[in-house]
């Protein structure tokens, strides 16, 4: 089934997951019909490959949604919603519309173990942890998905190799739930991990029932003896799971069979499924900033465990003082002339990201800068929920276009610190550092999207590690 010889296959969405699509299409032997709807977008000059190959058709901008039915195979980019292209219609119909995963997975050698993670908040800490873990462990692990590298990039090296000499012995898959809307039937992993669920994405998904059930559909292709990890007390996840996780074992956070934290002896008591006996996790010798990352390291050891191929928790022992945080995550990028400690946690998009960020920072004093776009859900921004944890810090700097309607909703519900506005980031952290102690920290965990002011998070967090050091 790798063989694609001539076929024809639509590759929807040309970002990066598309483009790794398309290579993987051709590797198969396809030729390809790649789309998009932006007209200044450039595959030409962005991939010499589409340049010097006949058997790719670029259409971008205005496009005649029939031409679809008239190829073997669509494949869906992650940003492009089942609503548009008539996408919907088509799987309806019969026609093989697929996730860019699915087409990648469609290519790995059966003995390669899918390690699957999702949720809402800390997918690719606890992505990169469990890569990292089964790095140091020497197994061959290909580490990406929504975080990085696409699947379809692992697929094209396995075709490279011989089904002998695979290249990774293990894939560890961040998965978005965008990723998630069209059932897939190839990818299969042996653990998938639902790390939280709170409300974010829900102008695609509407509600969290359907965000939910979207989310389970990741179980949707396990066989009973894989292993399925849920956070223990959801509701809209133990509604949807029932859908799909009748006969795969599973495993709690927050509970055994699964993980139990103590975040005071900074010790996880991991039990799988259907093995005997509680093994502790020692989470003390971590070196990252956050307690929520003693949680995202005991969630990636017990996945990794889960996938049954010899790692114990001794072994993973040996890892943990290596832990890295992916960037802007809490990650601290400078320390000032003044004492002052620089966080960029660019990557809290949501508040409940914000709220972990937060509750994370334990004693640290800190001025929190918040801003950019607000999500909204069922009419409420939600930054209320972060009275609690503001409390005890030096004060808030709000800034983007939503910074005044965030300094309003503090204040309104009486926040006691001083909370002041700024129109841009750069001007918040001026305010920030006029604002701060000795021994004080500036963060930056906007709870916010960021293209009201920049490209994405990534660049956010640039621009702030740049303001931080000058
Ligand atoms: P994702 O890939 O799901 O967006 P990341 O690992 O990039 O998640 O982390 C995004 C933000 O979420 C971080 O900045 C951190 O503040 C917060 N976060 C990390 N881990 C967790 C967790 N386990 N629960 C809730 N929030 C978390």
């Amino acid at each position: 089934n790798q063989d694609l010889n001539g076929q024809s296959v639509a590759v929807v969405g040309l970002g990066k997951s598309g483009i790794a699509a398309v290579r993987l299409a051709l590797a198969r032997g396809a030729s390809v019909l790649a789309v998009d709807q932006n007209e200044n977008l450039d595959p030409l000059k962005q991939n010499p490959l589409f340049e010097t190959r006949s058997s790719v058709k670029t259409v971008l901008g205005n496009f005649d949604n029939n031409l679809l039915k008239d190829v073997d195979t669509v494949v869906v980019s992650p940003g492009v919603p089942l609503e548009t292209y008539g996408l919907s219609l088509l799987l309806q119909s019969g026609k093989r519309v697929m996730s860019e995963l699915d087409f990648a997975a469609e290519v790995l050698p059966r003995c390669t173990k899918i390690l699957a993670v999702t949720g809402t908040n800390g997918k690719s800490t606890v992505t990169t942890f469990a890569g990292q873990m089964l790095n140091h462990l020497d197994i061959k692990t290909f580490v990406g998905g929504n975080l990085g590298v696409p699947l379809s990039e692992a697929a094209l090296q396995c075709l490279k190799f011989s089904p002998k000499s695979n290249p990774f012995k293990v894939v560890v898959v961040e998965v978005s739930s965008y990723q998630l809307e069209i059932p897939h039937k190839h990818f299969c992993p042996s653990v998938a991990v639902i790390l939280n669920l709170t409300p974010d994405h829900l102008e695609r998904h509407k509600t969290m029932e359907n965000y939910a059930l979207t989310k389970c559909r990741i179980f949707s292709r396990m066989s009973n003896s894989k292993m399925g990890v849920l956070p223990l007390g959801n509701q809209y996840l133990n509604d949807a799971v029932r859908s799909f996780a009748n006969d795969i074992n599973l495993a709690w956070v927050g509970a055994f069979p699964g993980v139990r934290i103590n975040l005071d002896a900074k010790v996880a008591s991991i039990r799988i499924p259907a093995v005997d006996g509680v093994s502790d996790l020692q989470l003390g010798a971590m070196k990252t900033a956050g307690t929520h990352n003693y949680h995202n390291a005991a969630v990636a050891a017990l996945a990794v465990i889960g996938l049954d191929i010899g790692i114990d928790v001794k072994a993973i022992n040996s890892t943990i003082d290596k832990l890295k945080v992916p960037p802007h995550r809490m990650q601290v990028v400078h320390r000032d002339n003044n004492g002052v400690v620089w966080v960029d946690d660019s990557k809290a998009t949501n508040v409940e990201a914000t709220y972990t960020g937060l509750v994370g920072l334990k004693g640290q004093k800190s001025v929190v800068l918040l801003g950019g776009i607000a999500k909204i859900c069922q009419g409420s921004s939600g930054f209320e929920r972060l009275l609690e944890p503001l409390k005890c810090h030096r004060g808030v700097v709000t800034f983007g276009s939503s910074g005044t309607m965030i300094q309003k909703t503090l204040s309104a519900i009486g926040l006691n610190i001083p909370c002041v506005r700024a129109t841009n980031l750069e001007e918040a952290v001026k305010q920030a550092r006029s604002m701060t102690r000795y021994g004080d920290a500036i963060v930056l965990s906007p709870g916010c999207a960021s293209f009201d002011e920049f490209k994405n998070f990534e660049h956010r967090g640039r621009v702030f590690q740049e303001l931080a050091r000058s």
